[in-house]
């Protein structure tokens, strides 16, 4: 197949080539992202993107459904049995459309939602002024408190003040853990529905070691599939049974068109995977590695929001800790081979395109199998790379750092050797 395709287009081969040789020889620190399993590409690469499935299985709108109707039934199962929800829904074509889902599955237009501020760890699909949610429904805010945790009094004072629908929770850059139940008390209080957006920590949850919002009594849970879970680009949406209906019509026809039955196909085999033994594993040294390079970057001085992380991302202050923007700090960073992302900390008086930090996390590294030296190692490799800002051969010899650290631990998938 790829002699196909590179001899009918070399354009696009090429870069694809070139993609590869850049995910072997960088180190992906961006804690969104991580590196799919082989399997999984398989999956997506399949005749399932032939097919035109609108409807759910056994109630579609076309015919030829006998093996998309297999596969969606086996993501659901396995999604339902892996978080232990009464319902799941496999159809949203990405998070963001995920979220839009269930605002319009369980809200109406001009009502209330509580969420995370965007500066302290919250998401652009949680109603940022940008998005066009914010222009269908009302957006409310809670922030983490000066320790850089939420402080549910404060979230609970707020709450009775705006009297919200929905309270949200879940994020992007918040490295501490959050209690469901603080949430749950929360929406008692006031008569509020709860949603967590699991994004960042699904694949944590699904190997037991984060909290699972629903079995906190959560309403709805979302979660991207591509991030800590490992598997292709898309969005589950996990819920009670009594929302089960309004979810999927929101859905489909709702907001979507047909599903990507090849991307379906290809979250069922990450399920299947993310209920393995070696998941929990995977989980537990994603976490694990987290603590040794937020301990290393601390034993350098770094400053880390709310002081360290209890899950798989940091979020670092450069300015505070090396003078340099996030923004400037990210391409430094490049420079040398460390792919992370500038990060906007909380109460940022920088713009979200210079901001005043960046994050890191431990999703892809694990996947390529690193464990606590190298995680050390990391730490002083980014360390020495913002701290010796200007100096060409010291960024140089990093850089060869970071290719050898890299050959040693080759990312998963049909990719090429580093030295290819
Ligand atoms: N929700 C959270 C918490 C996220 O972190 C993200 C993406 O980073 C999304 C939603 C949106 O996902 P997508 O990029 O697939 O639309």
């Amino acid at each position: 197949m790829r002699d196909l395709l590179q001899e009918y287009d070399p354009e696009v081969f090429d870069a694809i080539l070139g993609e590869e040789r850049r995910q072997q020889s960088e180190l992906e620190l961006i804690p969104s992202e991580n590196y799919t399993y082989p399997e999984v590409l398989a999956a997506l690469g399949t005749v399932f993107t032939n097919k035109y499935s609108e409807g759910y299985p056994g109630n579609r709108y076309y015919g030829g459904q006998t093996y998309t109707d297999v596969i969606e039934r086996l993501a659901c199962a396995r999604a339902r049995e892996l978080f232990g929800a009464d319902h799941a829904n496999v159809q949203a074509l990405s998070g963001a459309a995920m979220n839009q889902v269930v605002y319009y599955a369980l809200l109406e237009p001009g009502d209330s939602i509580l969420a995370m501020d965007l500066t302290h760890g919250g998401h652009l699909t949680h109603g940022s002024p940008v998005s066009h949610m914010a222009r269908v429904f009302q957006f409310h805010r809670y922030k983490a408190g000066a320790d850089g945790r939420i402080d549910f009094d404060e979230v609970l004072r707020i709450a009775e003040q705006v009297r919200p629908k929905m309270i949200l929770c879940g994020h992007s850059s918040y490295p501490r853990e959050l209690d469901y139940s603080g949430f749950r008390r929360v929406a008692d209080a006031v008569g509020a529905l709860t949603m967590a957006d699991v994004s960042h920590v699904g694949g944590l949850i699904a190997g037991g070691q984060l909290a699972n919002p629903l079995e906190h009594g959560f309403d709805v849970v979302t979660t991207t599939t591509h991030k800590s879970l490992r598997g292709p680009r898309g969005g589950l949406i996990l819920s009670k049974g009594e929302f089960a209906k309004k979810i999927d019509k929101s859905v489909f026809p709702g907001l979507q068109g047909g599903p990507h039955m090849h991307t379906i196909a290809a979250i069922a085999v990450a399920l299947k995977k993310a209920a393995e033994p070696e998941f929990r594993e995977y989980a537990a040294r994603t976490l694990s590695n987290a603590q040794v390079l937020a301990g290393r970057l601390l034993e350098h001085g770094a400053q880390l929001v709310s002081g360290g992380t209890d899950n798989h991302l940091m979020v670092v202050n450069t300015v505070g800790s090396y003078g340099i923007e996030g923004r400037d700090a990210q391409k430094l960073l490049e420079e040398v081979g460390l792919a992370t992302n500038k990060q906007l900390i909380p109460d940022d008086s920088l713009s979200a395109q210079r901001t005043s930090g960046v994050r890191l996390g431990t999703p892809a590294p694990t996947t390529r199998g690193m464990g606590a030296g190298e995680m050390t190692a990391v730490a002083d490799l980014f360390v020495r790379a913002l701290q010796n800002k200007g100096d060409s051969d010291g960024a140089e010899a990093i850089r060869s750092e970071v290719r050898a650290l890299c050959a040693r631990f080759p990312a998963p998938g049909p990719l090429l050797p580093t030295s290819a």
